[in-house]
């Protein structure tokens, strides 16, 4: 923690917030503070535009083999601190070590799989079809970025963003949650490390995100937004980019049907559903949500589910053999605590879990509901919580009927031994992104997003480099 940063990152320069204001950092386990660092305000988050705003033209010129080879020494560097930003990352968010260690590596690949793709911007050249002008076809950065992350995942939702903008020629600003700056401003110091320019990168630490974010969206020096998060702010962040017609990527909420059909292999269905569910204590946008199981298997599945989920060890995320740790705050522990009591009053029964323990920390138990109400709260909420809940199905058409029921379309995962039907449901389910026979859908070689108000756009695979990237079509004439 001694060596963590705490101030901003403007213009390549460590600062204090302008009117000299701090903000603690809670961890999570305790409820203690761990340090306090800088809270900017307007003014802070104007010098760090304008820092990007210069940086600009400059790192657009820049050759892709140099902008590639930053991203893949900070890829090195990540690697080589595993340890040190695992531990910085659980005592800021809560997630057990072991996760920690696993979204570190996940982090970086971000950083590698772009520093291949910086050398792959492609352009194009040909007569158009009248034959007498020519077409030159070449790809631009979108200019300077307003980056926003959540707290879930505090080192992999900005690799995923600063990753592709630094591969296009983009400088930004970025804003991370409150709940978890200190990641992002390690990541900002490995970037200086690895040879980043100055102002290519700033990072804003606020908890006046309201305040600091809407003059950048409404300046029109801001050519672009990536925003991560719920889809409510999502939405405030689409209208305040209207007016200055900011180009805009959204990686809003999720609300993930976990279907299990009757010819699914059970055993494959409670490993995905552990993982699907209890991924980063279920705080995922990609956590299953509304478990579908069929009539026939469902109290099988049920079971077989509580059992395991019963003997996990709840705990702060530092101890040896700890696998789910505290949730991020008291309010988020409290609408988990809401949705499960809303449920049981419908007429859920559970199998385990349930009960908030007594002490220090934000922790939940692993808990497992079945006989959920359709009309139960947690249908159409996301739960970010360790809660899995249970309704049964009768047939095909109706459970995708079901599935679809929702203004999210993130993901959803499909459980069956049949490769028609695996076919078929996926086609049929509303969502970015289907897990077939699987938990785990991210990787940053595949197009990660959603459908609906799931957002807009997505990130990592070939196509995450496109999102901060313009067409420029040169025509002339064929003499
Ligand atoms: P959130 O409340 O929407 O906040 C996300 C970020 O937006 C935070 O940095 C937050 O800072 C900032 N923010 C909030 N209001 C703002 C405003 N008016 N102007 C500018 N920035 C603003 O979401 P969260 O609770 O941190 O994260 C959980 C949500 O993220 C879930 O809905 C989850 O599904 C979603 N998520 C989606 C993906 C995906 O890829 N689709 C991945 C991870 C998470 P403040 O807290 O200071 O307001």
């Amino acid at each position: 923690m001694t060596d963590t940063p705490t101030q901003l990152f403007i213009g390549g320069a460590w600062l204090d917030a302008a009117d000299g204001a701090t903000m603690p950092v809670d961890d999570p386990a305790t409820g203690e503070i761990l340090c306090h660092i800088a809270d900017a305000g307007p003014k802070d988050a104007r010098l760090a535009e304008e820092a990007a705003v210069q940086a600009q033209e400059e790192w657009a010129r820049t050759a892709p083999r140099a902008r590639s080879e930053i991203l893949r020494r900070a890829y090195e560097i990540i690697l080589d601190r595993t340890d040190e930003l695992a531990h910085l990352m659980t005592a800021e968010m809560g997630k057990p070590l072991g996760e920690a260690r696993g979204e570190v590596a996940y982090a970086a690949e971000f950083f590698r799989w772009f520093s291949e793709e910086a050398v792959r911007i492609d352009g194009g050249a040909g007569v158009l079809p009248d034959g007498r002008n020519r077409m030159l076809l070449s790809r631009r950065p979108v200019g300077p970025c307003l980056l926003i992350t959540p707290w879930n995942f505090p080192l992999a939702m900005g690799t995923r963003k600063i990753g592709p903008a630094i591969a296009a020629g983009c400088t930004m600003v970025l804003k991370p949650a409150p709940q978890t700056p200190l990641s992002s401003l390690a990541l900002a110091a490995i970037l200086q490390e690895a040879g980043l320019p100055d102002g290519v990168l700033n990072v804003v630490t606020t908890s006046r995100a309201g305040e600091i974010c809407e003059p950048l969206l409404r300046g029109g020096r801001i050519r672009k937004l990536s925003f991560t998060g719920s889809t409510a702010v999502g939405q405030l962040l689409l209208a305040q980019s209207a007016q200055a017609v900011v180009r805009t990527s959204m990686e809003l909420g999720g609300n993930a049907p976990f279907i299990v059909f009757e010819d699914a292999d059970l055993d494959k269905a409670v490993d995905g559903a552990m993982v699907a569910k209890m991924r980063n204590m279920g705080e995922a946008c990609t956590a299953a949500n509304r478990f579908f199981v069929h009539h026939s298997v469902a109290e099988e599945f049920g079971r077989r589910l509580a059992e395991r989920m019963g003997v996990l060890v709840v705990g702060p995320g530092t101890r040896d053999g700890v696998d789910v740790g505290p949730l991020i705050d008291r309010t988020g522990r409290g609408k988990v605590e809401a949705l499960v009591a809303d449920a049981v009053e419908r007429g859920a029964r559970v199998l385990v879990g349930g009960r908030t323990p007594e002490g220090p920390g934000c922790f939940y138990p692993p808990t497992v509901l079945t006989d959920v109400s359709p009309e139960s709260r947690l249908m159409d909420t996301e739960i970010f919580g360790p809660v899995a809940a249970i309704l049964t199905f009768d047939d095909e058409d109706e459970v995708i009927r079901r599935a679809n029921d929702t203004p999210w379309g993130l993901v959803g995962y499909v459980f069956t031994e049949g490769l028609d039907r695996a076919l078929r449901v996926s086609e049929r389910l509303e969502v970015g992104m289907v897990g077939l026979n699987t938990g785990l859908v991210s990787n940053p070689a595949a197009p990660f997003g959603g459908v609906k108000q799931s957002g807009l756009g997505r990130e990592g695979g070939r196509v995450g480099i496109d999102e901060f990237l313009e067409y420029q079509y040169l025509a002339m004439p064929v003499r």
